[in-house]
């Protein structure tokens, strides 16, 4: 690395780090020395996690393994735990997996660490089942097996959303929020419609979803009518402004007292802003932890960091979708900063998502913008969404992360 190479320290390997690393390394080559840091060697699709719990996907095949190919493409990679931010001094704190503790010095720094699932405000969280990670689905994928009916509960604990300072984005852009985002709940719950079908199970099982303030919230009022109208077909209950307290072995309890019977609780923790950030909160993040950024994705206070994601305050609700866009858009403008004249693309946040609903051979695809003030509402139920959320699937595995067309998939 030569003298004048530009350090940029990218934290978190999943679709906010790699989109950024990915881009930015097509861009400036070797003007950059780019290096990724990950607490795991290992890195999954996280929209097809829902599809290890059916026990239709097996984790390997929604893997990448970051160790071997981040250094393919020229980009370093260390698997290491982030501990410390010190963005004054421009320096990173990481434990290494020999318990060593380093100092990384960065000129510039990519914050991609995503947000904290908060299960330790739940009481009894161990009780339930998250549906976030691998090893939680791994847990729900057995439990599942072995049902024979009963009652289950899916629902999204609350999104503690930071205030201040603000992101330096039109106000309409960051809406207040309820839930971090309830498209994995509304997935899982048209997921188990199929599941208990083809188990024969559906009339022995009673399915009630429940909500932190009004369902799926984000989308239109007639999208929200059309979903009320699946789910009346369906014979589930949605039960709203309940905010998750406590799970027991067959029940939750909201904040309010309210008990619903539950045999299988399957939950999104409460999101909050990462640690590592709210330790940074009125400097560096605001006061949840998460990271106000400029729409260049550069941070309010410090104008070397970027951050991209879920980490950033401005990603509401929380998309992957928006994890990439912001990735792209912060891999421009970086560019431009290291001498590279590349065009920057503008962040309009338009919710794209797909819920699938794969035993059933269908999945419910989501275009919407009303929620930012737009007039674009668009939910439709088809095959063919099925096969597009297989096919970005398996996009991100071929590619090992690097979502370089998602958005000619999201525009279909
Ligand atoms: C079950 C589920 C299904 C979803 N489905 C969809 C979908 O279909 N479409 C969609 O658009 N969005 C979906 N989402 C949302 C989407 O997954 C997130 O918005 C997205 O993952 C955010 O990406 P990110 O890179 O910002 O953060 P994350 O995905 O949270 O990645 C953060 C990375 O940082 C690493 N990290 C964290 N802390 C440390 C530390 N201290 N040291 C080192 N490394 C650290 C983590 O290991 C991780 O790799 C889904 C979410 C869930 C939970």
């Amino acid at each position: 690395m030569s003298e004048l190479t530009e350090r940029v320290l990218v934290l978190g390997g999943r679709f906010g780090g790699l989109t950024v690393a990915y881009n930015l390394k097509r861009l400036v080559g070797d003007l950059a020395d780019i290096k990724l840091v990950d607490r795991n060697r290992v890195t999954h699709f996280r929209p097809g996690i829902p599809h290890i719990a059916l026990g239709i996907r097996d984790p390997h095949e929604i893997e990448v393994d970051l160790a071997r190919e981040l250094p393919r493409k020229g980009i370093s990679f260390e698997q290491a735990l982030v501990r410390e931010i010190e963005p004054s001094s421009n320096t990173v704190t990481i434990e290494k997996t020999d318990g060593s503790l380093v100092k990384e010095r960065y000129d510039y720094l990519v914050i991609a660490l995503g947000a904290h699932l908060a299960k330790e405000r739940i009481k009894g969280a161990e009780l339930g089942y998250s549906l976030c990670e691998v090893e939680d689905v791994t847990k729900l994928r057995e439990r599942l097996s072995s049902f024979n009916g009963g009652s289950i509960t899916i629902g999204s604990g609350v999104f503690y959303q930071g205030s201040n300072p603000k992101p330096k984005f039109p106000e309409n852009y960051v809406p207040r929020a309820d839930s971090a985002c309830e498209g994995p709940i509304f997935e899982m719950s048209l997921m188990l419609h199929g599941l208990f079908k083809t188990k024969g199970v559906l009339n022995k099982t009673k399915i009630t979803i429940y909500s932190p303030g009004e369902y799926l919230s984000d989308l239109s009022r007639k999208s929200r009518e059309a979903v009320k109208e699946i789910y009346s077909q369906f014979g589930y209950t949605l039960v709203e402004k309940f905010v998750l307290k406590e799970i027991t072995q067959n029940e939750v309890i909201s904040e309010d007292g309210r008990k619903i019977q539950s045999d299988i609780s399957i939950y999104k923790p409460p999101y909050e802003g990462h640690p590592v950030l709210k330790k940074l909160s009125g400097d560096l993040a605001d006061d949840a932890g998460f990271v106000p950024t400029d729409l260049n994705m550069v941070s309010v206070k410090y104008e070397n960091v970027y951050a991209v994601g879920d980490a950033n305050a401005g990603s509401v609700p929380k998309l992957g979708y928006y994890a990439v866009r912001m990735g792209e858009i912060a891999a421009q403008h970086l560019a431009n900063t290291l001498g590279v004249p590349t065009k920057i693309e503008k962040f309009q946040p338009t919710i794209f998502c797909v819920a699938d609903n794969p035993l059933e051979g269908y999945g419910v695809a989501v275009a919407d913008d009303t929620w930012y003030g737009g007039t674009l509402s668009k939910a439709e139920i088809s095959p063919a969404n099925h096969l597009k959320k297989e096919l970005f699937t398996k996009y991100y595995v071929w590619t090992k992360g690097d979502m370089v067309l998602e958005r000619y998939f999201a525009s279909w």
